[in-house]
Order: C-alpha cells, then sequence, then structure tokens
C-alpha cells in the first residue's frame, strides 16, 4: 500500500478504503532514537525556535523518510499545521487538507467525510467496511484501557503506548491485533498494582518525554490510569456509522467538549491528581486556565519543549506533586477513621 503522512488522528477508515498506509508522523518522530536530529533538520530549513517540536519534528520525518503525500489537518487540531501544509507543497510534497466540523455534529462530519472520500477517490460504503475491520483493535485498545484503570494490572506506559498508536495501529492493524492479544494475555497472569500507587490522570497532548514520565511516575509510587487524549485516539465510544465515530471524538471539538469527558473520566477512575501536559509554543496550552477553573482535584501542568527526557527540575516538581497527593491521601484516610 502506498503510504500517506497523517498529522493527527484521522478518519483513517477512508484512507485504507483508499488504497493508502497512514503513517501517524508523530508516532515516527518520537519513537526516533534521536528525534532531536529530526527537530534540527526543520530549524536548519528555517522553521522558528519559538515553533512547537512536534511540528518541527513531522517536518523532519517527511525530509528523512521521503514521504511523499500528507493528509494535513487543517481545522480541530493545530493552528500550525496550515503554514506546515504550505512549506511541505514548497518541497514538492502532495498535501491533502482535512478539516474536521467546528463542533461535534454527524450531520456536518457525514459532509466532511464524503469529501475526503471522494478526493481520495474512495466511498464511505467501503470505508465503513474497514471500520468493521478495525473493531477488534478498537475493541482490545480499550480493554487494555480497562486492564489499566480498573483492573490494576498493565501500566500507564502500555495504555499511552498502544492507546496512542491506535492513530495508524502502528502501520499494520494485524499486527497490532495480534501483539495487543499476547499483551492482554500476559497482564491477565500479573500481580495487581498495590492499592497505595497514586491514581494519575494524564491529561492534554502526549508528552515529549515518551516513556521518562510514565516510568518516573511509577519509581515514586504513583502511576497513569488515565490518559485522555490517548484514550480519544482509540474511538472509546461505540458507534453505527463513521460520522458517529468521529463526532464522539473529542479532540478536535471545544475545551469544554474534552472537559466533560475528563470530568467523567476522573470520576469513574477515582484519580488521586492530574498532570496536565502542554507543549511549548502551543495554542492549546492557554486550556490550562479552564481545566485550573474547573479542577476539583490537585493538578500539576507540566510544560515540554525540546527536552526529550525529563529534566532534573521536572522530576523535583513530579516528586513534590506526589508527595502532596500521599499527604492528601493519609489524612482522608485518618479521617474517615476517626
Ligand atoms: S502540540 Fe500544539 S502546536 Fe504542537 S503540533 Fe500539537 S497542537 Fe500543534
Amino acid at each position: 500500500m502506498k503510504k500517506i503522512g497523517i498529522t493527527t488522528t484521522v478518519p483513517i477508515e477512508i484512507l485504507l478504503a483508499a488504497g493508502y498506509q497512514p503513517v501517524d508522523l508523530n508516532n515516527i518522530f518520537i519513537a526516533d532514537a534521536n528525534p532531536e536530529r529530526l527537530v534540527a533538520v526543520a530549524e536548519k530549513a528555517g522553521f522558528p525556535l519559538n515553533c512547537c517540536s512536534w511540528i518541527k519534528g513531522i517536518y523532519g520525518v517527511c525530509m528523512e523518510q521521503r514521504i511523499d503525500t500528507v493528509l494535513c489537518v487543517t481545522t480541530g487540531d493545530c493552528s500550525n499545521t496550515v503554514m506546515l501544509m504550505e512549506v511541505l507543497k514548497l518541497r514538492g510534497i502532495k498535501t491533502i487538507p482535512f478539516a474536521f466540523p467546528e463542533r461535534p455534529d454527524a450531520g456536518q462530519m457525514q459532509k466532511a467525510l464524503e469529501e475526503l472520500a471522494k478526493t481520495l477517490d474512495t466511498t464511505l460504503d467501503a470505508a465503513d467496511k474497514v471500520r468493521e475491520q478495525l473493531k477488534p483493535c478498537r475493541q482490545l485498545a480499550l480493554k487494555l484501557d480497562e486492564l489499566t484503570w480498573k483492573e490494576g494490572v498493565a501500566s500507564g506506559l502500555e495504555n499511552h503506548l498502544w492507546l496512542v498508536a491506535a492513530s495508524d495501529f502502528n502501520q499494520d492493524c494485524h499486527s497490532y491485533q495480534r501483539e495487543l492479544e499476547a499483551l492482554i494475555e500476559q497482564c491477565r497472569q500479573r500481580q495487581l498494582y498495590p492499592p497505595d500507587y497514586l491514581r494519575i490522570a494524564y491529561i492534554g497532548v502526549p508528552s515529549v518525554y515518551g516513556k521518562d514520565l510514565y516510568k518516573y511516575l511509577e519509581s515514586n509510587g504513583a502511576r497513569v490510569v488515565f490518559n485522555e487524549i490517548q484514550r480519544q485516539f482509540a474511538m472509546p465510544h461505540p458507534a453505527s456509522s463513521l460520522a458517529e465515530q468521529y463526532t464522539g471524538y473529542t479532540y478536535p471539538y471545544s475545551i469544554y467538549d474534552r472537559l466533560k469527558d475528563i470530568t467523567t473520566e476522573l470520576e469513574k477512575r477515582r484519580i488521586d491528581g492530574v498532570i496536565h501536559y502542554v507543549q511549548a509554543f502551543c495554542h492549546r496550552g492557554i486550556g490550562d486556565i479552564i481545566f485550573r477553573d474547573a479542577r476539583k482535584l490537585p493538578i500539576l501542568t507540566l510544560e515540554g519543549n525540546d527536552d526529550f527526557l525529563l529534566t532534573q527540575h521536572l522530576k523535583t516538581r513530579v516528586e513534590a506533586f506526589i508527595d502532596i497527593l500521599q499527604r492528601s491521601r493519609r489524612q482522608t484516610k485518618i479521617a474517615e477513621e476517626v
């Protein structure tokens, strides 16, 4: 299949139906052994220092891997993608724009999907068949999510990796399904996480720290049991059509739609504290004001840029946050016993 780069989660069912293999450029960038190199490719080409590292990384991947077609989301993801698209065009890359509707409306989504199918010379009927084929993969991703928060046998990192990979199913949905089935089987043989582990929610775009943040939390007695956007990539709500599926997906829409989903999950998953990750120079960082206004739980905001590992400064902040949560848990326990 011909590869098509994607800049975020998009209706991949249409791409697959049209004979393309979607490649999530973000995942290639962050999984690279040396992501700094890819950022440097973009900076050498003239991307400003105060541009988000994900955008620069995507550009670097396109150049290094000679991606020749990219589906760029122009509404519902990133304000920088429009200009990235123009630069990619300048480099001779074919770009296909896709705009999520302004609000989660199934009628408008249907039109946007039809338009995309027409552009790629396929039909929504064909894409709906792909939706059926991908169902087992999506169900497995959600099973792993349950094994994380409900059954306590999957780690926050495993949860992050498999849910974030649902944007393109690691470019091979058959291997994804096989490997995830094996992991789920393995999880079922494991001992439960001890109940004294703090339960953390991670909200916001995936971080540039990759595995480091999850591992550091676990080594300090806390684990992530809710990865907000990664879970959205797996499409957590059952739907009877593609339009319905992508209307229930909260990421492209208003932050208040995300907040509704987050609030429900925080309660359901018995969260002790929230980490809100924001990327330097990203418009989404302003949303921290809204999350803090709505908060009922302690929240730690971490801003990352192009340090791909946790710095000592960040580790200290994470430790202090964990300390606050542990003390608060102890006090609640004492109060309950009195
Ligand atoms: S982190 Fe923000 S600025 Fe960077 S690519 Fe994502 S949405 Fe765009």
